[in-house]
């Protein structure tokens, strides 16, 4: 079985792991360059994106990550984990990994909404079937300006709150804190086909 590694920096990375393992997939806990390029497939999980960025720097870790996702490795990243990946981020401005086609607009859902659990009915069937997903938001960002490599999963009031492009998958969720496990499965199916869903698109198109 291929391994897999939760960043484990910061954040709710415990969570993942036992996601990950009612999906049937046990993943270690990944704290270095070196472990991260030496797993098959990573997670980045949800926290605080300006504290992950604080962490990582001089670490080699924002390069590992995207020499494992542009090698066509799966990355399954949700909430702060999804702002690290993405081409821009607001509030405030900045550059992110530049993996993932989005802008991410930080805390974008004013103070009432801050948090909530919401049924999320407008799905992509073939990859999350019928039933409505049970998604939790939390402090939750926004995706914008979706470049025409990333495709859209999962919507909230007409947002795109879960997408793939190529072999990234984000959510601006926390998938690992509800009980639905379809949207570790989807991550632990590509693992398991070892392969990026669409080969000629290693990263999200720039
Ligand atoms: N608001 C956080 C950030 O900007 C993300 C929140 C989360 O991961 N639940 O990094």
């Amino acid at each position: 079985m291929p391994s897999a590694g939760v960043l484990a920096l910061q954040g709710d990375f415990e969570a993942h792991r036992k996601a990950l393992a009612a999906a049937g997939l046990d993943a270690r806990e990944i704290r270095t360059a070196g472990e991260l390029l030496s797993t098959d497939a990573l997670v980045l999980p949800g926290g605080e994106s300006t504290t992950m960025w604080k962490l990582m720097e001089g670490t080699g870790i924002p390069e590992a990550i995207a020499e494992l996702a542009a090698s066509g490795r799966p990355v399954l990243a949700t909430c702060a984990g999804a702002i690290l990946l993405s081409r821009r981020i607001t509030h405030p401005d900045r550059e992110g990994l530049g993996l993932l086609d989005v802008t991410a607009v930080r805390n974008a859902y004013g103070r009432q909404l801050d948090s909530a659990v919401v049924r999320l009915t407008d799905l992509d069937r073939e990859a999350l079937g019928d039933e409505p997903l049970e998604a939790v938001f939390i402090r939750a960002p926004r995706f914008r300006d979706l470049g025409r490599g990333v495709e859209v999963l999962a919507r909230r009031d007409g947002d795109a709150v879960l997408v793939r492009s190529g072999n990234l998958i984000a959510a601006t969720f926390h998938p690992e804190l509800a009980r639905d496990g379809r949207v570790h499965r989807l991550f632990v199916e590509a693992i398991r086909r070892g392969k990026p869903r669409d080969a000629g698109k290693l990263v999200g198109a720039r």
